[in-house]
């Protein structure tokens, strides 16, 4: 039996035209990703000072590559091992049913993996490689990342060969030049990924139904658009362990709410 807010939930994706789904960390949760701001997050192991920086990730490198080292290793094992959980699935399966934008923060590339059409990374991704004017210059595989993480795993076990850290992270970013090319990923202080961000600011305006899933709310300005959305007109959905920003708030784990609600919104779906 579903809660009245879930049977009004369903209704309003069920009649939306133009559907955003916006998602953070929380969506790939369920995939073996950890989000940063939970109390087991990645921030309470990491301090964001320090490594949440460009220049601070290049600094850390001179000072401490092997705590470094151990922080590239957490950040890119789960996502160099990761698959679309039930969650992106059913964000995918939205598009056989409605004009949907998927506008996510994550940097995991899960949402393609998974079959969405139409992605937005407003956070950019760690699976391409830019140079220092933003210019695409390759783009890696979760088999690249295992690559580098097991690179990473020998500079671990041999902090005295202080070459290992820059020769296993070659592929992805250099430290000699330091900052010649990095991932196309946002850190603290960068601006938006472009034209993404232009992008999902134009389709929360133009929404008629836009569903928040895994995130915090936290982090701006990406964290403005459910607000935008809701002043042009949009019914705001959350979905999430907490009771979140939404005029309606469904709350648990996106794995399991997200296939019932795309089931029961267009009864067809699997
Ligand atoms: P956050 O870490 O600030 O918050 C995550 C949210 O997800 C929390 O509200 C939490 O309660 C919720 N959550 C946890 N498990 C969930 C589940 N199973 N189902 C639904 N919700 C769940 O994440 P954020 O708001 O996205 O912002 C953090 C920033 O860090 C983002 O900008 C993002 O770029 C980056 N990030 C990306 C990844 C990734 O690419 N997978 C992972 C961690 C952080």
């Amino acid at each position: 039996m579903f809660s009245e807010d879930f049977n009004e939930a369903a209704s309003w994706l069920a009649s939306a035209k133009r559907v955003v789904v916006f998602t953070g960390a929380g969506v790939s949760a369920e995939s073996g990703i950890p989000t940063f701001r939970d109390a087991v997050g990645f921030w309470s192991r990491f301090t964001p000072e320090t490594f949440a920086t460009w220049q601070g990730l290049l600094d850390t490198a001179n000072t401490q590559p092997a705590e470094l080292t151990r922080f590239l290793i957490a950040l890119l094992e789960p996502i160099a091992a990761a698959r679309p959980n039930p969650a992106h699935l059913a964000i995918a399966e939205m598009d056989k049913h409605a004009s949907v934008t998927v506008i996510t923060q994550n940097v995991d590339g899960l949402h393609q993996d998974a079959g969405s059409g139409r992605v937005l990374e407003v956070h950019g991704s760690l699976l391409e490689v830019v140079d220092q004017e933003q210019r695409r210059i390759r783009n890696l595989t979760r088999a690249d990342l295992v690559k580098i993480v097991r690179r990473l795993q020998r500079a671990e076990a041999h902090p005295e060969k202080k070459d290992l850290l820059a020769w296993a992270i070659r592929p992805l970013a250099s430290l000699t030049p330091p900052g010649g090319y990095r991932p196309r990923i946002v850190l603290f202080g960068d601006q938006m990924a472009e034209p993404d961000w232009s992008e999902a600011l134009q389709a929360a305006e133009e929404c008629d139904c836009f569903l928040t899933v895994g995130t915090s709310g936290t982090v701006m300005p990406a964290a403005w658009l459910p607000s935008r959305a809701r002043v042009a007109g949009a019914m705001v959905i959350g979905v999430g362990p907490e009771s979140g920003v939404g005029d309606t708030c469904l709350q648990g784990q996106a794995g399991e709410i997200m296939p019932k609600l795309v089931q029961a919104a267009f009864s067809d779906a699997t």
